[in-house]
Order: C-alpha cells, then structure tokens, then sequence
C-alpha cells in the first residue's frame, strides 16, 4: 500500500510560472540558466501571466503553446512533463478510431472509509477537476495497421491510484482483448494500490494478472508502457508483466520509494536508482522510447510482435480459385 502524498512530491509539477516572481539563479551552480533568466528580465513587462512554464529540468521557459505542440516535452533537454490521459492517447491513436469501454464506472466507499475527507467526496473533488470518472481510460483503438486494446491511467485523478474500478476496466479490456484476439496496450502512471479501498484494490493485483495470463496463453501480444512514475501496486502487477516494457525517459518507476527503501536497508542509494535508465541498465525494462516517438515505435514493436498471427477474419475468407 502507497502513501499517495509521497508519489505527489516526487512528481515534477507542471508549474505555471508567473515571469515577474521568478528570481534570478534559480538552479544553484549552474551560471547559464543565471544567465537565461538575467536576459528574461528586461522584457518581463511584456509576457502575460500563466503563458509559459518553466522547465523542471533545464530550467528554460517554454511558451505553452509550443510545450502543447511538443506533447508537454521540453524542447530544450526533452524533459517529459506530466500530461493529460485524454491528451496523450489522442497522442497515439489512429484519429476518430477509439471506442472507450466502461466510461461511466465509479468507485463505491465499501470501506467508509474517513481520512481527511470522506472517500466520496475526494472521488467528487477528482472527477470534478479532470472530467473522468476513475485513473485509466479504456477502449478499443486503432493504431496504424493494428486493432488494439488501450488503456491509459492518469496521475491527476488520485495519483493514479488503482482502485476497484481502474482493475476492472482493465480486466474487461484484457478479457475483449483475449476475445478478439487483439494486442493489448497499458500506458501506466501510479502511485499504486488505493488505500481507500484496502483489500478490494489490492485484489485487483491478482485479477488483472490473471486476465494477463489467459491473453498470453492466446498467443496474443501485451505491452506495458511506464511512465512517471510507475510504483508500488502497479508496478507489482499487471505494468511489470509486459511481453514488452518499455519507459518514458526520466520516469521514477519501482515497488516502495527511496526513502522508505533507504531507511529499511540503511544503506546509500546508487545514483539515478529507480529510474527508468538505471532500469534499462538492469534488463528490467526493455526501452526508452520517448514521448514523440512513442506512437511510431508501438506500431513497430507491434508489426514485430503480430507477423505471423493469423487475423481472426483471414480464417473465414472462402478460397476464390480453385484452378
Ligand atoms: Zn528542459
């Protein structure tokens, strides 16, 4: 079980700057990104407010239209801000072609469970401020040549918490993916296992794993896709047992945080632990591929993973010459 609060510091925010509050030599040590923000100063006056951020990375700002355009990567260092569900997967579908399943499921409070506010009402408050109902959309799609089934999580509604609702609109897509003899695609973000759900959401481990394990005995491919960040619960189950892993640079992925890890084993931290190049170092993941490319290198990987899968349609067609 996650401590959500943890995953949310750890996540770069996609911070509005206002240009006028920025101080000089933000980055301690490094003089060029002094130097950037000296010569933003003198036209300051005439940037309106909450167009451009910041770069979490590099420092740099960046117009939020060409941060937009350039699906929410830094042009400057490529560094990969946080980006909405709904936008990304209009990243990588084929246009018009997704079918979402199970959109209207909600979350119950079996628990009653209490913290700070009522379950329900944080369930409120998140599908107030991102328009969906759960942390992962689900459907049908196309994407390039291949019928797929999609699932993408979002951080934003309850740091991508999985609850009993993300397990079964992803066992459902599995189940339809295993039916129809599709590819199955999950783009993962979480802090993992939602506590406000206890068991329930821990169940759904197990339950998306198994839907996983009928779709890889059909012979039918299953790539998971990491990206910031991808932890604990999720990370435990369905994201970490892809045919295919492949991560978005930069992205934290792992079971506990660092600092729970470090104060249980007292012992230093390599450098860059739990991230997706020290991973990639390690045989955990397969590659990084990029946001931009992400869409192009699927199609690829699924051309690979597909040749010699018989379309379930192909079978049906009569043979037309007999001579
Ligand atoms: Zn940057």
């Amino acid at each position: 079980m996650s401590d959500l609060s943890d995953f949310s510091k750890t996540l770069p925010q996609l911070e509005t700057v206002d240009v006028e509050s920025i101080p000089s030599g933000i980055e301690p040590g490094s003089s060029s990104a002094r130097m950037k923000f000296g010569e933003a100063v003198p036209r300051k006056k005439n940037i309106p407010k909450g167009l451009w951020t910041k770069c979490g990375k590099c420092a740099e700002l960046i117009y939020d239209k060409d941060l937009d355009e350039n699906l929410k990567t830094c042009p400057s260092c490529g560094y990969h801000f946080p980006i909405a569900a709904r936008v990304r997967l209009a990243s990588l579908v084929d246009e018009k072609s997704f079918t979402e399943m199970d959109a209207g499921m909600s979350s119950v409070d079996v628990l009653n469970f209490t913290g700070v506010a009522s379950y329900p009402s944080k369930l409120k408050r998140y599908q107030k401020s991102t328009g969906e109902n759960d942390a992962v959309i689900t459907g049908l799609c196309k994407m390039g040549p291949h019928k797929i089934a999609l699932g993408v999580m979002d951080f934003s509604f309850l740091g991508g918490s999985m609850g009993s609702v993300v397990g079964e609109k992803l066992t459902r897509l599995i189940e339809v993916g295993t039916k129809e003899k599709l590819p199955v695609i999950i783009i993962s973000t979480s802090g993992g296992a939602r506590m406000y759900e206890g068991m329930f959401s821990l169940m759904q481990m197990a339950k998306t794993c198994g839907a996983l394990a009928y779709h890889s005995e059909a012979g039918l491919p299953y790539i998971s896709v990491l990206t910031h960040p991808t932890t604990a619960g999720v990370m435990a189950s369905y994201a970490s047992v892809g045919d295919l892993i492949l991560a978005e640079p930069g992205a934290m992925i792992g079971f506990a945080g660092p600092r729970v890890i470090k104060d249980t084993t007292q012992a230093e931290l390599p450098p860059g632990f739990q991230t997706t190049e020290f991973l990639l170092d390690r045989g955990m993941i397969d590659a990084i591929v990029t946001r931009n490319q992400m869409r192009e290198s699927l199609i690829n990987y699924l051309n690979y993973l597909t040749a010699g899968m018989t379309k379930p349609k192909a079978k049906r067609t009569p043979r037309k010459k007999a001579s």
